[in-house]
């Protein structure tokens, strides 16, 4: 994907003049407070960024109202909207080595993955929805000869999307796109870990000619700023990506202001069961591992627990810990690099704690375990685990893999759908029948026959159970951002 070396990556991060304002109104403006951006690479601050207080959310919330309320974006034709959206899409393939730059440094992808999966991801988001805004059709039902009804989707309004740092600019775009081409205008706050990608994609907003208003971002601690757009009167729609835990903030902010519908896609603690009869059970093993130790396991569908036929147990573990001592941990500006640090000292502190747990709990180390210089974590698997163990329970969000043993099919979908999360799921096995027996009875949001990870922007994704609510992805995406409104004339 990337044919730019790893001493080329390091000179243009020496180089790097990143945006650090607020984007509001359609430029970027200061604020009374400034936070610094730290690298996991080394622990050095990249860059400092202006931090919004509750004035500062007030003026971006004000913005994107009167963009909505007055300004051109809702009432452009639908084809008008989705050539700017293009338009924005082609300034960021324009800009893909800085947007994955940014991405890299900011929060430790590696940068083939930042410029590969996400940046395709982007992308591919922003085009799709762009294409999406004109193809769409209201409805006539038919009513008798003396009335004519209409229905017809109205942009929903103002949309706040408060997203996580693991994928910065694919769930932002997640958020922004199909609201966007509704005709909504967004106000956006990224983690306080990755600001820096979205700033520069607000930056290319504002070349592709979005007018004022239509897409501002908003830098912040989420207590703060999160807090102030949950709480805020002028908002319609709280799109939320992120943690249970702060999801449940969300829907108190909404009952207690104006309740703003709130959108939530949360945490996950996926089960990926492999059966006996698996087409491929190094393929099956290969991609388990793949899909725990992708992204550093920072990943909301991370396969993180693995419930494995005891038959064939052994030998699955065995290749799942070859493969996790093989792979290349390290510096995420090299093009070499497989797995970068984990996203902050913070979060590497806790992924460890969790791995202490785990130990203390009576599973098995088969692999890594152990702390890395800097932030750093070597790729970890946990065999004889059992439900009960906390590593069997709780979303770790690190490279962090349990492994659990089964004898019989129904007992395996038990295991699976042992959990308070339903995000993902996968089972594998050769058995037509199985595959949709178990497919069937997997509670979660997306559930994967013979891979994992797959998928298209024309399917929806989400989750059920405490890993949220709502889809995004897909034309089913549309229904977040829109009301149907009723037209009842008599003729
Ligand atoms: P997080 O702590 O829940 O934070 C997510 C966002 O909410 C950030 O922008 C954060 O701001 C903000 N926030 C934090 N506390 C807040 C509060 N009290 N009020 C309002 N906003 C607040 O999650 P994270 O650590 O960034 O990301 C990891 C989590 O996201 C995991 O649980 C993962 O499973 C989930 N996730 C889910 C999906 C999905 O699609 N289902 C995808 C990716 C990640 P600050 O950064 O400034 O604190
Ligand atoms: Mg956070």
């Amino acid at each position: 994907m990337t044919d730019v070396p790893y001493d080329e990556w390091r000179a243009r991060a020496a180089g790097l003049t990143p945006h650090t304002g607020l984007h509001i109104g359609g430029a970027f403006t200061d604020a009374a407070a400034a936070t610094p951006v730290i690298s996991p690479r080394d622990g050095l601050a990249i860059a400092h960024v202006a931090s919004a207080g509750p004035a500062e959310v007030d003026a971006a919330v004000a913005a994107a109202r009167r963009a909505f309320d007055t300004g051109p974006w809702p009432r452009l034709s639908p084809a008008e909207r989705k050539a700017a959206l293009l338009r924005w899409a082609d300034l960021a393939e324009r800009d893909r080595d800085t947007l994955a730059l940014l991405i890299s440094l900011e929060m430790g992808k590696p940068i083939t993955e930042a410029h590969g999966i996400e940046l395709r991801a982007l992308l591919g988001c922003l085009r799709w929805y762009a294409e999406v805004a004109d193809k769409q059709l209201d409805e006539a039902p038919r009513t008798g000869g003396s009335s004519l009804a209409l229905v017809t989707r109205e942009p929903a309004g103002v949309v706040a999307a408060v997203v996580p740092w693991n994928f910065p600019l694919t769930m932002a775009a997640w958020k922004v796109a199909p609201a966007l081409a509704a005709g909504c205008t967004v106000v956006l706050k990224p983690a306080e870990e990755s600001p820096l990608s979205a700033l520069h994609l607000a930056a290319l907003a504002a070349e592709a000619g979005l007018p004022p208003g239509v897409f501002n971002v908003v830098n912040g601690p989420g207590e703060i700023a999160g807090r102030a757009l949950g709480e805020h009167p002028g908002v319609d729609v709280l799109a939320f990506t992120g943690s249970t835990e702060v999801g449940r903030h969300f829907l108190r902010y909404a009952a207690g202001s104006n309740l703003k519908r709130v959108w939530l896609e949360l945490g996950g603690k996926s089960p990926n069961i492999i059966l006996p009869d698996a087409p491929d059970l190094n393929a099956a093993a290969d991609t388990a591992a793949w899909g725990i130790f992708f992204n550093q396991g920072e990943m909301c569908t991370a396969p993180s627990r693995l419930l494995v036929h005891r038959s064939v147990a052994e030998r699955v573990v065995e290749r799942i810990t070859a493969r996790a001592a093989s792979l290349r941990v390290g510096d995420p500006l090299d093009p070499a690099t497989e797995m970068g640090p984990l996203v902050s000292a913070g979060h590497h502190a806790r992924v460890l704690s969790h791995v202490a747990t785990a130990k203390a709990d009576g599973a098995r180390l088969r692999a890594g375990g152990e702390a890395r210089e800097g932030r750093y974590l070597a790729p970890t698997v946990f065999d004889r685990v059992t439900p009960s163990m906390a590593v069997a329970r709780e979303e770790i969000f690190g490279p962090v893999l349990a492994v659990l043993e089964f004898d019989e099919v129904d007992e395996a979908v038990a295991l699976a759908n042992d959990t308070d999360y339903g995000l993902a799921a996968a089972v594998w096995t050769s058995d037509l029948s199985t595959a949709h027996r178990v497919s069937r009875a997997l509670r979660a949001g997306t559930v994967w026959v013979n891979c994992y990870e797959e998928g298209d922007m024309s399917v929806p994704f989400g989750g059920v159970k405490l890993s949220g609510h709502g889809r995004d992805k897909s034309l089913h995406a549309l229904d977040k951002y829109t009301d149907l409104k009723t037209t009842w004339i008599e003729l």
